[in-house]
């Protein structure tokens, strides 16, 4: 970890098991926080903010040809996929600000296989996404039975995302205490990874660091990696003493954003919304809107703010406006304020401004991925004990991360025991 863990998100969910467990296991539940009216969101459409079930429901009753399913072959667009299922109207005011506001991409350059593989999945296999959706949700509860590693599951995941007592920083401060600060190495840069062979699996990895300037070494039986590719495009591998060159990982695109927090005092916001936030249509730029999205942080958490202020924590940028998301601090109030002012009536300046700019905020999931993930493939291929668990594969949310930093602790597990197994036959 190059810094002090620190945590850029918002919400998570629960969907994945691996979830659930973490919080048991680090006795989150009573910190996590569940939003007030999460299911109120709305989406701009004619420069005004609609509930997003209101634009939902034509769709729904609408007929499409959706029988066509995409050839394996093709590595078909977001944008292509959604426009053949709901036509096209539903790619510009439901797919693409959803896009936007949780990647930070857009329809037409992100890839459906790697964007949402459970759904691309579900076409393959059922032919409409729609029916599909019900009929996996019956496999998947018949194929489980509510058992999971063995035992019977207790908890019923609660639906919806959620946050923690003073943000998602809490989940890392937890983490990082329960660890302890002797196994984390924080702040802390890796230069180079070496690999050796032994008779046995472990020990065979050495790295080398840095921390408050000085190089460090550290031996380890395995890696799982969660640095992003182009960080580990930067790091040097050695394999049995010679170098292994990564000339074969490919440069990734990444997403600029800029984060904008801002407070308002309540009677300044003429029309508050509550719920959890509005997002932005690329189309309605055309009716003067720079944003992507808007969450209503203290509506949804009111401890955030104080009793006579709102709170909204504002995205700008992505593929939709990349120069925008560079914008200096004063620039960004400017149009963040313009833009609440159109939406919620704010009226003055905000009384409270921070800004996090993140130059390189999401990979680009977009229609060349497969070379990404299948590079990350052939770096585990070639070094024994290397396991890769970013969000460059396998999907950008937090659950995501979390469900594959698992994954690949089990992949560990079974590399040092089969090794172990090995030695004993010997
Ligand atoms: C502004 C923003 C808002 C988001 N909001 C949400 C949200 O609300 N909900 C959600 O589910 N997801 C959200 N995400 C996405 C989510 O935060 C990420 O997908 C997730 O954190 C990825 O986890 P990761 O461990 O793969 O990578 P990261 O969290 O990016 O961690 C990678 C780490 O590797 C470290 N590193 C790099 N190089 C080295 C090196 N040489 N040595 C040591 N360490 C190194 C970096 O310092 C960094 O700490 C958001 C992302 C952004 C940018």
């Amino acid at each position: 970890m190059k810094e002090r863990i620190q945590w850029q998100a918002f919400l998570t969910t629960e969907s994945e098991p691996e979830v659930q467990c973490l919080l048991d296991d680090l006795g989150l539940r009573d910190k996590q926080q569940f939003p007030i009216s999460q299911n109120k969101r709305y989406i701009v459409r004619n420069g005004v903010p609609v509930l997003f079930q209101i634009i939902l429901e034509p769709f729904l009753w609408k007929k499409y040809d959706s029988s066509k399913v995409s050839d394996d072959g093709t590595d078909e667009s977001v944008g292509g996929f959604f426009q053949r299922h709901f036509g096209k109207e539903v790619v510009d005011y439901l797919i693409d600000p959803i896009v936007a506001g949780t990647s930070a991409g857009d329809p037409d350059s992100l890839s459906m296989s790697h964007s949402f593989p459970e759904l691309w999945n579900i076409e393959k296999r059922f032919g409409s996404i729609l029916a599909g959706l019900v009929l996996s949700k019956f496999s998947t509860k018949k194929e489980s039975g509510g058992v999971r590693n063995g035992t019977t599951e207790k908890r019923k995941p609660r639906r919806g995302s959620f946050s923690f007592q003073n943000g998602m920083q809490t989940l890392t401060d937890t983490l990082s205490k329960e660890l302890g600060e002797d196994a984390l190495k924080l702040r802390s840069e890796v230069l180079s990874l070496s690999y050796n062979a032994g008779k046995y699996a472990s020990q065979n990895w050495s790295l080398i660091y840095s921390k408050d300037k000085n190089s460090k070494d550290l031996i380890a039986d395995a890696v799982i990696m969660t640095a992003p590719v182009c960080s580990v495009r930067e790091m040097k591998f050695m394999k049995g003493g010679i170098p292994f060159p990564l000339n074969f990982l490919p440069e990734v695109a990444y997403m600029p954003l800029s984060v904008m927090i801002t407070t308002f005092r309540k009677e300044s916001v003429k029309r508050p919304l509550e719920g959890f936030g509005v997002l932005v249509p690329s189309l309605e730029q055309q009716n003067g809107l720079r944003t992507l999205g808007t969450l209503f942080s203290s509506m949804m958490f009111p401890n955030r703010a104080s009793n006579d202020e709102y709170l909204y924590t504002t995205f700008i940028g992505g593929s939709r406006n990349r120069e925008l998301a560079k914008s200096s601090t004063d620039e960004l109030k400017q149009i963040v304020t313009t833009d609440l002012r159109q939406l919620l009536g704010v009226e003055g300046e905000p009384t409270f401004v921070n800004h996090f700019y993140w130059s390189k905020a999401f990979p680009l999931y977009g229609r060349n991925y497969d070379s990404v993930v299948k590079a990350i493939e052939t770096m585990e291929k070639n070094l024994p004990g290397f396991f890769y668990a970013g969000n460059h594969r396998d999907g950008l949310s937090v659950g995501k991360s979390i469900a594959s930093g698992c994954k690949a602790a089990d992949l560990v597990i079974s590399y040092l025991e089969s090794s172990t197994d090995q030695s004993c036959a010997e």
